[in-house]
């Protein structure tokens, strides 16, 4: 079953040892990760899974992680000290190739080292979880459609797991917020977080699957996926949306929304 659901921004600098004198500026996104660490302890989960932007992609096809042991450092961003370690449920990934078969293809990846995109969420969501697993998925460039077919496919294997599963997906919204903005400034970028978390708000998920392709494509986003993966898994889910925080301190929108199960 479900046990937790959220969406969460996986900025780098949200990490005590990378941001130091930045972690002000992103106050309220941690306060909102710290709420969910809550949240996640008190769903008893026996496994994450997490989706991200930016684990291994590969053309046409949904990636799984295969590697029986999953490591997370942020050595790549200056800091040696965060170290953390997972057993990955492989037995889940074989599950959901062989069910994906007749829809999509499924390629299995072995990467010891999680992305960042992987790595921010987990290090504030499963650090006080001893013994907690990890499945590592990466979304495609298939169609919006087969996202959320992916993510009711993910469900119903979770159902026939019969295990708790915290399901974490990933992401940043426009990295167009600002003149200063690391990918440069469009006006779209604005309109495009200020409509998905209406639609977020309203459960609208067919209109978030129908987004206009040009404002998906101008807001300059890398969440947009990961959120389809989730809203296929949380089909038919009672669940409460409760945003928790929106920042855009360095041009990049950071939302935290937590899918409340009911
Ligand atoms: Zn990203």
């Amino acid at each position: 079953m479900i046990s937790f659901a959220c969406f969460v921004p996986h900025a780098p600098v949200l990490i005590p040892e990378v941001g130091q004198k930045n972690l002000d500026k992103l106050s309220d996104t941690i306060k909102s990760y710290q709420y969910l660490e809550h949240e996640i302890y008190a769903a008893k989960p026996d496994i994450i899974l997490v989706i991200s932007p930016h684990a291994e992609k590969r053309e046409g096809a949904f990636t799984i992680n295969q590697q029986p042991k999953l490591k997370l450092d942020f050595k790549d961003f200056g800091d040696l000290v965060t170290n953390l370690e997972f057993d990955n449920e492989i037995g889940f990934g074989y599950q959901v190739k062989e069910s994906c078969e007749e829809y999509f293809p499924i390629i299995l990846t072995a990467n010891e080292l999680l992305d960042y995109g992987s790595g921010v969420p987990l290090y504030f969501l499963a650090r006080n979880l001893p013994g907690i697993k990890v499945i590592n998925i990466g979304f495609s460039n298939l169609s919006n459609e087969d996202h959320i077919k992916f993510g009711e496919i993910l469900k119903e294997q979770i159902n026939l797991s019969g295990k708790r599963v915290a399901v974490v997906a990933s992401g940043d919204l426009s990295h167009k917020l600002h003149q200063d903005s690391p990918a440069g400034y469009s006006a779209r970028g604005q309109e495009f977080d200020q409509r998905m978390m209406e639609l977020l708000r309203d459960r609208k998920v067919e209109e978030i699957a129908k987004l206009d392709k040009e404002l998906v494509k101008e807001a300059g986003e890398c969440g947009y996926r990961s959120l389809l993966i989730l809203l296929g898994i949380m089909k038919n889910i009672n669940y409460i949306p409760e945003k928790l925080s929106y920042q855009s301190p360095f041009g990049i929108g950071y939302l935290v929304e937590n899918f409340k199960i009911g």
